[in-house]
Order: structure tokens, then C-alpha cells, then sequence
């Protein structure tokens, strides 16, 4: 499929929390739960603990958690080159919101450089091996970096966000030696959005365009009622709509 088909361009807008906000009654105690184990993460990895932050709507909640509770926790996200303006956005918006800066890893340019010569600007529409490709160079690579020295890594993974992450642990091996964290693995979308309205966080416009799940702008697109949140992500592709981040071990 030709990068050409963006649905950006056509995507309408509405307000995520009008659409999705609902407070349980066990959220509550969900909150209290996800504080604990970020609380009990920091005590236990100290300086070798990093909020992986997407900058989507999971992981500003997680991000939230940590400052309102003024945890010890640092933030981190990636900037694969490829990210909407609207996602880049929410960098100060964090600084200026909560304080605290987050760490940004890019690419190695030589790298992107190198690969863009090679197989094109629109590699990632060619195959699932380029894809996984350009994942590799502008994802997994600085990622590595992020990790290198950490014991344990927060990201904001949910059960309900797509059958390959059915079984996201609270907290598992992530195959290299660390702790992968997921802190609200059990929320749902509802709660995610409830809190969201609640402490008012900071959040991406483009969940406002029914985009759940927001990666690279030429990854990306909207998705229709009753289609799997992670639907929009390489929407061409018959794959589990996973970039190698988040492998089971
Ligand atoms: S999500 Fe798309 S643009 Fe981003 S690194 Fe993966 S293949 Fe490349």
C-alpha cells in the first residue's frame, strides 16, 4: 500500500474524553495500586529504573502518576525522525506541565542515512522485513541506548490494547537481563481516558482524530468502530502490529 493513502488528511476530530472518559468503581483502587508499584519500582532499581515513554495517552498517565507522587523516576521517549509535530509537542508540554525534562534518543543519523540510501524513503511499505528494518535502525537501536546500564523499564503496555498483549505482566523479564513494568496493564480504555479528564493531562490532539495508538506519522492512521485498538498501525500489514519493542522474551 502507497504512503500516498494517509488517512490523516481526512480524519475527523473528536473529543477522546467526551468519547471514551468513564470512572469505574474500581478505579479508584487502580490508581492507588499503579502508585504502589511505581513506588516499589523506585525504591527497588533506584537510578536504574527509566519511564520508556511513547508520549501516548498510557504512558502521560504513568507520567503523571510519577510527579503527582514525586517519584525519582526518569523520562525517556524516542524520537525516530518519522514522529508527528503534534507527538514532538508533547515533550514541553511535559517540561512545562510537570517539571520535569524528558530524556529524547534519536536514531543514529549515519544509520538512517545509510538505510534511506539503500532501500527508500517508503521501505517500510515494501515488506514486513523492512519494516521490522527501519524499526531496527530508528527504534530498537536508540532504545538500547535508552536502556544501556537501567535494571528495570516502565512502559505503559495495557492487556486490553491488542490480542498480543493479552498477558502483559505487572512486571516480567524482558529478555535482556531488566524488569519490563507495566504499571496499569488492567486499566481500560474508559479508566485510561477517566483519569486523563480527572488530572487533567496533557495529551495528544491526534487521539482527537480516533488514532488510540499514535507511532511514526507514515505508520499511522485512524481506525473505524470495532477495529482492535493497534489496527491503525501498519494497517497494511497481516502482523501482530508490534516493532520489536515489546517481544516476549
Ligand atoms: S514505525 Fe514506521 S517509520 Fe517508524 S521506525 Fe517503524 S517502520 Fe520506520
Amino acid at each position: 500500500m502507497s504512503a500516498a493513502l494517509s488517512p490523516l488528511a481526512a480524519a475527523p476530530t473528536s473529543s477522546a474524553i467526551a468519547l471514551y472518559a468513564r470512572w469505574s468503581r474500581e478505579l479508584d483502587g487502580k490508581i492507588g495500586a499503579a502508585v504502589e508499584r511505581l513506588q516499589d519500582a523506585a525504591v527497588a532499581h533506584g537510578a536504574g529504573l527509566v519511564q520508556s515513554s511513547s508520549l501516548g495517552v498510557e504512558d502521560l498517565v504513568i507520567t503523571d502518576l510519577i510527579a503527582r507522587h514525586r517519584l525519582p523516576i526518569d523520562i525517556a521517549t524516542l524520537d525516530t525522525g518519522k514522529l508527528h509535530a503534534e507527538t514532538l509537542g508533547l515533550i514541553p508540554r511535559i517540561a512545562e506541565r510537570y517539571g520535569r525534562e524528558v530524556a529524547v534518543f534519536q536514531p543514529v543519523n549515519e544509520q538512517v542515512i545509510q538505510f534511506v540510501r539503500r532501500e527508500g524513503e517508503e521501505a517500510m511499505f515494501k515488506s514486513i522485513e523492512l519494516r521490522k528494518a527501519c524499526c531496527g535502525v530508528r527504534k530498537l537501536e536508540p532504545l538500547a541506548r535508552m536502556l544501556k546500564g537501567r535494571s528495570a523499564w516502565i512502559t505503559g503496555l495495557r492487556r486490553e490494547q491488542s490480542g498480543a498483549r493479552a498477558e502483559v505482566a505487572f512486571d516480567e523479564d524482558d529478555g535482556q537481563g531488566r524488569r519490563k513494568l507495566s504499571p496499569i496493564a488492567d486499566w481500560t480504555w474508559a479508566e485510561v481516558w477517566a483519569y486523563v479528564e480527572r488530572f487533567e493531562v496533557p495529551t495528544n490532539p491526534l487521539h482527537d482524530q480516533f488514532m488510540p495508538s499514535i507511532g511514526c506519522a507514515p505508520c499511522t492512521r485512524a481506525i473505524a468502530v470495532g477495529e482492535d485498538f493497534r489496527a491503525g498501525r501498519w494497517w497494511w500489514e497481516d502482523s501482530s502490529k508490534e516493532c520489536g519493542l515489546h517481544v516476549k522474551p
